[in-house]
């Protein structure tokens, strides 16, 4: 079994609009971007980085703003719910500053016996934000949003499946422990992680299968400490029969990836070395950077890119 998961490190989505993207998560829910930088592998579309003052993995949500892109169809063979943490009592502030803002979807529930608040993002994104007791993050209190209502980071991640058991056993494997069910959902919590650290399976029988488009969770990654913990997980995956692409450099995170039995793509993710490599904390996520193998086409990508505004 593997043990160096230590819960998400970010999920990533798409988008259509880059600076109604950009808006949203900055001045809607507060959070700090920590990094503006394009596409690894198409640079005339942004990445953009949402999260706490360093983006701390387990606190990061990224998007691909493709501009001119469908709505993605919710359904099953994906991360329905991508559930942000914030301190206990706070669902009141976000419930008024969420209609004041105009999101559409909210609704009030509870799972396992935390509240939660469910609402859609700008592109019909499924998102929560659930009370959780404070395991020590510190909430980024961007756009007037006060520290006692602060996001914190992830809570955790909903996926929505025709047949969970094989995805089941893979967290499992993955270091997960069953936790408890509530009507068609499971929880999976992981001990000792980042506080990023529940998974819920929600099994969804005959279930029509997602279409990806804009406001789809592309992959979920989950964090490990340094690249030496990467290497144990990357063997031990093969080992299990996954198929697991080579390391990847994403310039502030080390990357593999591979394909679930459910249908969702997952990411394991190092720690290091983080989003300061490349400019102070005081100004992460203000100038456009680049990949080194990109530097000397900038004046034409910054041409490509939309203005998302500061
Ligand atoms: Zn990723």
């Amino acid at each position: 079994m593997i043990k160096d998961i230590k819960g998400l490190h970010h999920v990533t989505s798409m988008a259509a609009d880059a600076a109604q993207n950009n808006r949203f998560f900055t001045e809607t829910l507060g959070l700090r971007r920590v990094k503006k930088t394009v596409n690894f592998d198409a640079p005339e579309v942004y990445h953009l980085y949402y999260g706490d003052e360093i983006g701390t993995p387990g606190s990061v949500m990224t998007y691909f703003p493709f501009g001119q892109m469908t709505q993605g169809r919710r359904g099953t063979g994906e991360v329905g719910v991508t559930e942000f943490a914030v301190p206990e009592g706070a669902l009141g502030f976000w419930k008024d500053r969420l209609a004041a803002q105009g999101a559409s979807g909210l609704k009030e529930d509870s799972f396992l016996g935390e509240k939660r608040l469910e609402f859609a993002g700008p592109d019909g994104d499924g998102f929560a934000l659930v009370e959780s007791a404070d395991r020590g993050r510190t909430a980024w209190t961007g756009a007037g949003v006060p520290e006692e209502a602060g996001i914190l980071g992830f809570h955790g991640a909903r996926m929505r499946l025709r047949d969970s058991a094989a995805t089941a056993e893979l967290l499992g494997f993955m270091g997960y422990q069953k936790d408890e069910t509530q009507g068609d959902v499971t929880r999976y919590r992981i001990e000792g992680g980042n506080a990023a650290d529940t998974i819920d399976l929600e099994a969804v029988s005959g279930g029509r299968a997602a279409a990806q488009g804009a406001g789809s969770v592309h992959h979920i990654a989950f964090a490990v400490e340094d690249r030496a913990a990467q290497a144990r997980v990357r063997e031990a995956l093969l080992d299990t029969g996954y198929q697991v692409t080579p390391v990847i450099d994403r310039d502030y995170f080390w990357a593999i990836y591979f394909r679930t039995p459910g249908g969702v793509l997952f990411e394991i993710a190092t720690n290091e070395p983080g989003f300061d490599r490349d400019e102070d904390t005081a100004h992460l996520g203000q100038a456009l950077k680049l990949p080194a193998r990109y530097e000397p086409y900038r004046a034409r990508i910054e041409e490509l890119l939309p203005p998302i505004g500061a």
